[in-house]
């Protein structure tokens, strides 16, 4: 037992299931605490916010037993709060709203341990809204009330009093009814509810694979049956349920599109968190690693006369994170550019070097290399200038030879280079032969090349997957791995090629 720190147990609310709906105090707890207790309901993704170090549990929780009863995650609380953690017991939704959190709660109090309680999203709030339905229009309901189904298993002893709800004047939010709904809709209709009242079923509430069932109370069950409506999902009963028309999230074209991204690891994760903004769902296939080359003689030698040149080009915002990454280690910052002045390719890696304080004096507003090069010898007289390249070690040389045209001393000094990564490509193989895939994205030449390095071209392209790319030179690439190119990017950032992918569909 670790003396003098004393435990704190914090609930948290993980939301309704899209990682970024955590509250902000959610969030920040997860990043400093010692332990993370976590329901099957959260999504796991937002365990990434933890300390490297941090001890994370599992707790799913099975109706009947199953890996964690109830009371074995009640003494695992106590046991790591005793033992002086900072402890998040992460629920989904809201701690406190059914799920059990009244029970941790009151045991902590009991037991004299400190707490905090962050409320979260919960999941009748997020899957009305996000299905399109007011729980509180003026118009149909000043009233809500939020029941568990879960009770009404045929129980004696249930506190639900099915002839008040069925005269309920308001909207009705059922949690864990999927197990009983034919008895739940029997109890409403059985008591004198219409049996035309409008209904809802929503499952995987605001992730993309989101689920809506639209109907009457008498269809509601069976239409859940037909289409196979999985838990979890929320019900809703009510005038509030008829409203079609406010329907958003679904109709998003990128809704529910399976979108494979394919840069390193680090990339791949901002890629990601924009397609799902975007409604869409990112499957994660790393096809290449970034390789930093700051170790390398000639880039140290650079790095100490940088202020020597008229002009220093980042072609990439990969580049530019890997170069301030070896001034961090090195101790030094921005200072080192000295009166030089700075050039980015594109508005990506521009924002990069904003974020390490650089305003780039340069940007084309094309964003290929020889857009820059064109763009930069009609923006500034080149001729006897000291240029520096600081970029991939793959790139080609046509951005060098266009500078030298114009009279520029030119260095190019890699940075970085990227190697294939070898990522899980049996099960990507069946998805694609399966149609379970809707694209395939490449945000350069390298992860095009990683990619196809373990995926077969002929099945993509006898598939009916589609490919997008970010702009010429990766389309090219993958034009000369023989694979077909759907579209690509007008403007040749990720936020242009969900744009494109984005334009199929309207
Ligand atoms: N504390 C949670 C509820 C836990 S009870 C909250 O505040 O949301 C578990 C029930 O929540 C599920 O049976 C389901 O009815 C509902 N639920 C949780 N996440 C959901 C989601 N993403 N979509 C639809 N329903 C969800």
């Amino acid at each position: 037992m670790s003396q003098g720190k004393k435990g704190f147990v914090y609930l948290v609310g993980a939301g309704p299931g899209r990682a970024d709906l955590i509250t902000v105090r959610g969030a920040e707890l997860l990043k400093t605490a010692d332990c993370i207790i976590c329901d099957k309901l959260a999504n796991p993704a937002l365990l990434k916010l933890a300390r490297a170090n941090a001890e994370i549990i599992h707790v799913p929780k099975r109706i009947g037993g199953g890996s964690f009863t109830q009371e074995e995650i009640n003494n695992l609380l106590i046991e790591k709060a005793s033992s002086g953690q900072t402890v998040v017991r992460l629920k989904g939704g809201d701690p406190c709203i059914f799920g059990r959190g009244a029970e941790e709660v009151a045991l902590l109090a009991e037991a004299g341990i400190d707490f905090e309680i962050v409320p979260g999203v919960t999941a009748a709030i997020a899957a009305a809204e996000y299905a399109g339905i007011m729980l509180t229009d003026r118009r149909y309901s000043s009233q809500v009330v939020f029941i568990t189904g879960h009770e009404a298993e045929g129980k004696k002893d249930t506190n639900i009093d099915w002839h008040l709800l069925a005269k309920f004047p308001g909207t009705i939010v059922f949690y864990m009814a999927m197990g009983n709904l034919d008895f739940i809709v029997e109890q409403l209709i059985k008591n004198g509810m219409e049996d035309d009242t409008p209904a809802a079923v929503i499952a995987d509430a605001t992730l993309p694979t989101q689920r809506a069932v639209r109907t009457s109370l008498r269809q509601l069950s069976n239409k859940c049956k037909h289409e196979k409506i999985e838990p979890p999902a929320i019900v809703i009963v009510g005038a509030a349920a008829d409203d079609t028309k406010l329907s958003w999230f679904m109709k998003k074209p990128l809704f529910g599109r399976s979108i494979v991204v394919t840069r390193d690891r680090c990339g791949n994760a901002d890629f990601a968190a924009k397609i799902i903004q975007h409604a869409g769902n990112p499957i994660q296939f790393p096809a290449i690693k970034l390789k930093p080359l700051t170790g390398s003689n000639q880039f140290l030698q650079t790095l100490v006369k940088l202020a020597e040149y008229d002009w220093i080009i980042f072609t990439s915002a990969n580049g530019v994170s890997i170069f301030f990454d070896c001034l961090q280690s090195l101790k030094k910052d921005a200072r080192v550019f000295g009166p030089a002045k700075i050039a980015a390719i594109g508005r990506e890696t521009a924002a990069k070097l904003d974020e390490f304080g650089i305003n780039a004096d340069f940007v084309p507003t094309a964003f290929t290399s020889k857009e820059l090069g064109k763009q930069l010898i009609g923006f500034a007289n080149l001729k006897g200038k000291k240029i520096l390249l600081l970029r991939s070690q793959l790139a080609s040389n046509e951005l060098g030879e266009l500078l030298e045209q114009a009279g520029a001393q030119l260095d190019d000094v890699a940075v970085y280079t990227a190697v294939t990564e070898k990522s899980e490509s049996s099960r990507l193989k069946e998805k694609i032969a399966d149609s379970k895939i809707d694209w395939l994205t490449f945000a350069s030449p390298s992860s095009a090349k990683g990619f196809f390095a373990q995926i077969p071209g002929d099945l993509v392209n006898s598939s009916n997957v589609k490919v997008a790319s970010i702009g010429p030179v990766t389309s090219e690439q993958l034009k000369n791995l023989g694979v077909r190119v759907d579209v690509t990017a007008r403007e040749h950032t990720t936020d242009g090629l969900l744009a494109a992918i984005e334009g199929t569909y309207e």
